[in-house]
């Protein structure tokens, strides 16, 4: 770690401070360590790296000074122990699994999580072993009833997408301590700017660093976050063994992110309130999910556990897909991509996009309607894009 002790600090102060080591080159900005290996003084310098009796870089796969930056970074705004650094959101979440489950375990999961991490589960997971119920995120008796002498793990994203449901993080902490199982929660949408789910009793914490992390949509990356016993012996090696590294490019577009990852993401919730109040009150909107709405149904839960409501806002049209599509394409302003997290507004039909893999009856059950749209609200100014979305339904 630095020297310093970032627990002291400010969140803000730690976003932009924590994890940077200068080099005697004496620069500012975080250097970039665009290097597979490393050159050790003499036999016995390599030796004892290799054999872990001593610290110290080895090669880049698992050992890269930029990459650590951003872990120490993310580590100290989580408040985690530790923080290790992959290639992808998916990477961080296979990791996670892989290096923590063994065939016969079973893991408890909630059933709107991203579509990969579904698919990893139900799909990969399966093969060596390793059984996965589904079960609704805001169910806890269906979480109860669904643990096993056997479950190693319950697995969750709060808020939802893109229906915004919250779960209470304490609560499920407690239910999978108690049944000798750990919390894994994928903090994606919130961020620790608006939420840190380790303070809450969650094991460990999951990133897409892809979304708001780097927030402008440049690089993928992700990373588990959580106590130094889980990571270091058993997901850690996974990594050094596997392989699913981090580029030190992308750890330096992700260090530059978290920079400003208070900023945006109070900007985002923001636009996003904005925009949610004044889709509520419009005509030929049927439902509008926020979780910063009054109207939402875990909207105290949302408050007590969340700085603010995030950037994501979910609302269904009437006239199904056909009226979903024609707001869709009637936009100038706003991308119509499934990506989020951008400062970039994103429009997406769920339905056919991110949840068009799913059967009508699971869509249903799942409550994605055909005339559901989600936007990721980005920071534009907010009156902007409601004028898109007015332009858009020719008004
Ligand atoms: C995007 C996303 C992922 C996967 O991340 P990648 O970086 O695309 O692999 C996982 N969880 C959530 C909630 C996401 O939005």
């Amino acid at each position: 770690m630095s020297d310093l002790d970032w627990n002291a600090f400010h969140p803000e102060t730690r976003a932009i401070r924590a994890g940077q080591r200068r080099t005697p080159e004496q620069e500012h900005s975080d250097p970039i360590f665009a290097t597979s290996s490393y050159v050790f003084q003499s036999a016995a310098e390599a030796a004892a790296r290799f054999s872990g009796k001593a610290a110290g870089n080895i090669y880049s796969r698992f050992t890269n000074p930029t990459v650590r930056a951003f872990e120490e970074r993310l580590a100290a705004l989580e408040g985690g122990e530790r923080c290790i650094a992959v290639a992808s959101g998916m990477a961080a979440i296979a990791s996670t699994a892989f290096g923590l489950l063994k065939a016969g375990d079973h893991v408890v999961c909630s059933r709107g999580v991203f579509g990969n991490t579904v698919l990893l589960f139900q799909n990969f997971l399966s093969k060596f072993g390793v059984a996965t119920s589904f079960v609704e995120l805001t169910d806890y008796a269906g979480w109860e009833a669904a643990i096993r002498p056997e479950t190693r793990l319950l697995f969750l994203e709060t808020p939802s997408n893109p229906l915004t449901e919250i779960a209470d993080i304490r609560r499920l902490s407690e239910l999978a301590h108690d049944r000798g199982a750990l919390l894994v929660v994928d903090n994606c949408f919130c961020t620790p700017a608006l939420q840190r789910p380790l303070a809450l009793g969650a094991d460990l914490v999951i990133h897409s660093a892809t979304k708001y992390l780097d927030g402008q949509g440049r690089c993928v990356g992700g990373a588990v976050v959580g106590p130094n016993e889980l990571l270091e012996k058993q997901i850690y090696p996974f990594l050094r063994t596997c392989g699913p590294a981090l580029s030190p490019f992308n750890a330096w577009v992700f260090l530059k992110g978290l920079e400003t990852l208070h900023l945006r993401m109070r900007a985002h919730s923001e636009n996003a309130m904005a925009l949610a109040l004044w889709l509520e009150g419009r005509r030929g909107v049927t439902r509008v999910y926020y979780p910063g709405l009054p109207s939402h149904p875990q909207y105290a839960l949302a408050q007590r556990q969340q700085d603010s409501g995030g950037g994501i806002v979910s609302f269904e049209v009437e006239g199904g897909r056909e009226a979903a599509w024609k707001l869709i394409d009637g936009t100038r302003l706003l991308s119509i991509t499934a990506n989020l997290g951008d400062v970039k507004t994103t429009i997406t039909h769920p339905a056919s996009t991110t949840h068009g893999r799913l059967t009508e009856d699971e869509r249903r059950a799942a409550g994605i309607g055909e005339g559901l749209i989600r936007i990721a609200v980005g920071l534009e100014n907010p009156e902007d894009i409601a004028n898109d979305l007015l332009r858009a339904w020719g008004e």
